[in-house]
Formats: structure tokens, C-alpha cells, sequence
């Protein structure tokens, strides 16, 4: 159970300071605004478009497994070394859930999608203003 505490406190921490983190990070990169100077090609829209239905699916994927895991956790006896496993892995989908989410760009300016998104890809650009 000191994993599940550990976990939680991680999590309290990670979920306090994360929206803080991301709006700090949206507002420095919109310092920089700057105009489209192209429209984005029909392969480029179809990119975010799978990237959009990509991160949807994993974020769902991962409240799936990792109750499940969690789920199967408090259901069975396992060893503190098993826990520890588990947690390991919920925390690595989290940290691949970011890095996936934040590493869709807009293909004109560069700016991160994830900054303006929860979810998918946002209709427009909020720094360049060029239509998905
Ligand atoms: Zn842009």
C-alpha cells in the first residue's frame, strides 16, 4: 500500500501543477505569434486528423488498462515488487500520453497542438491561425 500512497501523492502533485505548467508554456509560446504564410496540404490534415483520433483512443486505452490494472490490484493478493510494477507501467502510459499529446504540431508555425487541446486537434491554430 505505500506504493498506492507514493502513487497518490504523485498523482495530487502531478494533477495540481500540471495545468500551471501547461498554461505557462502555452502563454510563453504565443509570445511569438505570427501569421500563416501557407495553408496546410491535404496530407498534413490528414496527419493531425489521425494524430487527433490517435490521442483519443490511447486516452481512453489508458483509463481502461490502468482501472483494470488498479482494479486487479485491490482484488488479488500480489507481492509489493508486483505493485510496484503496475505503477510503473500506469506511470509510464501517463508519460507517453504527454509526450504523444504534446508532440503534435501545427505543420506551418510549429506550435504544439497539445497547448491548446485537451483532446484532438483543435479546428485552428491559436498562434498562426491557419485552419485544420
Ligand atoms: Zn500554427
Amino acid at each position: 500500500m505505500r506504493a498506492f500512497a507514493f502513487l497518490g501523492t504523485l498523482i495530487a502533485i502531478g494533477g495540481a501543477s500540471t495545468p500551471f505548467l501547461i498554461l505557462w508554456f502555452r502563454h510563453r509560446a504565443l509570445r511569438d505569434r505570427v501569421a500563416a504564410h501557407r495553408t496546410i496540404t491535404q496530407d498534413e490534415r490528414e496527419l493531425l486528423r489521425r494524430h487527433g483520433r490517435t490521442s483519443v483512443v490511447n486516452f481512453v486505452g489508458f483509463w481502461v488498462i490502468s482501472l483494470g490494472l488498479i482494479f486487479a490490484l485491490s482484488t488479488i493478493t500480489v507481492s509489493a515488487l508486483a505493485e510496484i510494477v503496475v505503477l510503473g507501467v500506469i506511470l509510464a502510459m501517463v508519460v507517453g500520453l504527454v509526450w504523444q499529446h504534446l508532440s503534435t504540431r501545427c505543420p506551418v508555425c510549429g506550435y504544439r497542438l497539445g497547448f491548446q487541446r485537451a483532446l484532438g486537434v483543435p479546428a485552428r491554430c491559436e498562434r498562426c491561425g491557419v485552419s485544420f
